[in-house]
């Protein structure tokens, strides 16, 4: 799959084609925005392919900044899976990485520059009154008893909040805007707030912290953003980022423009819900592979090849939709297709005796690692008189259409001999157990000499050469197209997203599996080794995704 086969254009990019046209602008720079408060997930991808994919082809630059204004829920460990997300998906960020939390000192000069031109006041309304005063949808709003304070007090005021004299929410810092404006955003906001709490990047040194709406806007201006692209809902906080840069000195300007964000059935994306999932124990931590964090994604086996492909074919507008969960599974199947070698992995084995095989004897097979890429070379496979099949794989009796192993009847073993099946045993619940049967030794690599035909193939390992291994199958994680319309999670959580397979035997090769590399288990699936729980001692497989998409829209 090539990356750069089709170079996508979208409206975004068409503004910039104007603005590079009108000279406006030389040189391109967007930015790549997280708050460090929980993971990246694949809507995060889409952004950050837009505004790194962007940097790329317009040979600007793209900063990766954290938006640390909220420190009560940010967190170290986010900042740094944030950074190796965005390196694993293939991009670099432009210097060194930035921090809203960088410019608070620029940040505090600009608001005193708001409050000595009459622009920002020190407010003493508490939350509850502040709500009564915004006014409605309907109803305009009413000034705060604080609004015509004179300069010197605010200014009084503002520095005596930085100096730690007031409790939280005695006093904030305003914007005086317009309390009647239709877009309550405008209603003159808050900049600043009263916080005692330890920042992850700056300490103790702050106990005022400025607003997200104050912060982003200049932190943009101060990185000479060009274009900075955020997702629909800021579309009626673009004024009050106009308003902001507009009513300080600075030079540059940038402009803010709004797309859809991503939105994927059968799952959440938002990091509040998401939290939640890990917090209360439904999944396994942020990287627990039926999360769409870019994380648990790349654990689950994804690469990040298939997860740019995506992007790319989602493409960037500003309707609201929601993508199928077979749009992401095509890309990613198209990308393992041609990349996995194979391997012989038997999910749920019964034992297969070939009775005319001589009883210690090894022979070491020789099979391709990919049918359609040569490049990719042999490896050698152990046959040995007992192997195993898949439960699913050997039947009594059945019709002309069960093309695999069947009493009496003849199956080829794929890269190996014809096998026949003539008896079985059972357990106490009439369980199949172990399988007898022959082989004929003129079949390995060639058809029967006499013309009999056998079409069916199935997959197998060698029981003494064979390795256990613990195969963790995966599946949607709700069982609703729109889980975050569920009261509770818990309810549309769906019981068969994960199925465990502790006794499963694979080839011996695949002991050295690197940890996230796909494989094609043969007839099951994709999968690769889980790079948190498997060694070499104790193998644990992840099923990445299966060989056909079985959510296809029935009769769509
Ligand atoms: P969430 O709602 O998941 O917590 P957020 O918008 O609060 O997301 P940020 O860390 O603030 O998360 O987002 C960083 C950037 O990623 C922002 O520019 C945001 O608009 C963008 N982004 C977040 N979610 C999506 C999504 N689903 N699709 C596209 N872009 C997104
Ligand atoms: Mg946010």
């Amino acid at each position: 799959m090539s990356q750069d086969a089709v170079r996508v254009t979208n409206f975004i990019r068409n503004i910039i084609d104007a603005d590079l046209a009108s000279g406006k602008h030389t040189n391109i720079v967007t930015r790549f925005p997280p708050e460090p408060n929980g993971y990246l997930h694949i809507g995060h991808a889409k952004s950050i392919c837009l505004n790194f994919g962007i940097g790329q082809d317009y040979k600007g630059q793209t900063n990766l900044r954290f938006d640390d204004t909220n420190p009560e829920k940010e967190d170290i460990d986010f900042v740094n899976s944030i950074k190796e997300d965005v390196k694993w998906l293939g991009f670099e960020w432009a210097g060194d990485i930035r921090y809203s939390s960088n410019y608070f000192e620029q940040l505090y000069q600009y608001a005193i520059e708001l409050i000595n031109n009459g622009k920002a006041f020190v407010c003493e309304l508490d939350a509850e009154q502040m709500r009564e005063y915004r006014g409605t949808l309907k109803q305009p709003g009413k000034p705060s008893p604080s609004r015509d304070r004179s300069i010197e007090e605010n200014l009084d005021l503002f520095e005596r909040m930085r100096n730690g004299e007031f409790a939280e929410g005695q006093y904030s810092l305003r914007a005086k805007i317009d309390m009647a404006s239709p877009n309550i955003k405008m209603r003159d906001p808050i900049l600043y707030r009263i916080r005692f709490v330890e920042h992850h990047q700056t300490g103790d040194k702050w106990c005022i912290y400025p607003m997200y709406d104050f912060t982003h806007c200049i932190s943009d201006a101060i990185e000479g953003i060009t274009h900075s692209l955020c997702t629909l809902e800021f579309e009626d906080h673009r004024p009050l980022y106009d308003w902001v840069i507009d009513n300080i000195s600075i030079e540059t300007h940038p402009q803010q423009i709004e797309f859809s964000r991503l939105n994927l059935e059968y799952t959440v994306m938002s990091k509040r819900k998401l939290a939640s999932l890990v917090e209360n124990n439904l999944v396994d931590g942020w990287n627990d592979p039926r999360m769409p964090t870019i994380a648990g994604m790349r654990r689950r086996g994804y690469t990040p090849q298939s997860i740019v492909e995506f992007c790319k074919r989602i493409g960037v507008t500003k309707q609201e939709n929601v993508i199928e969960m077979s749009a992401l599974e095509s890309c990613l199947r198209e990308d393992l297709d041609s990349k996995a070698p194979r391997a012989m992995v038997v999910l749920d084995p019964i034992k297969l005796v070939i009775e005319n095989y001589p009883e210690d004897q090894v022979e070491q097979l020789t099979a391709s690692n990919h049918p359609k890429d040569e490049s990719m070379g042999t490896r050698t496979i152990p046959f040995s008189r007992e192997v195993y099949i898949d439960r699913a794989d050997f039947r009594e009796e059945a019709n002309k259409k069960y093309k695999r192993l069947v009493l009496d009847k003849e199956v080829r073993l794929r890269n190996g001999y014809v096998v026949k099946a003539l008896r079985c045993d059972k357990d106490d619940n009439g369980d199949v157990t172990t399988v007898y049967g022959t082989y004929d030794p003129e079949t390995l690599g060639k058809k029967p000499s006499d013309g009999r035909s056998v079409k069916g193939v199935i997959h197998w390992v060698s029981a003494s050469e064979g390795v256990n291994a613990e195969v963790r199958i995966y599946d949607r994680l709700f069982t609703e197209a729109n889980p975050a319309a569920a009261e509770d999670f818990a309810e549309v959580i769906n019981p068969e997203s994960l199925i465990i397979r502790k006794n499963a035997i694979a080839e011996p090769s695949l002991v050295s599996a690197p940890a996230e590399l796909a494989y094609q288990f043969e007839r099951e699936g994709y999968f690769c080794a889980d790079n948190q729980d498997s060694s070499p001692e104790h193998l644990v497989f992840n099923r990445t995704v299966g060989l056909r998409d079985t959510w296809a829209k029935q009769g769509a």
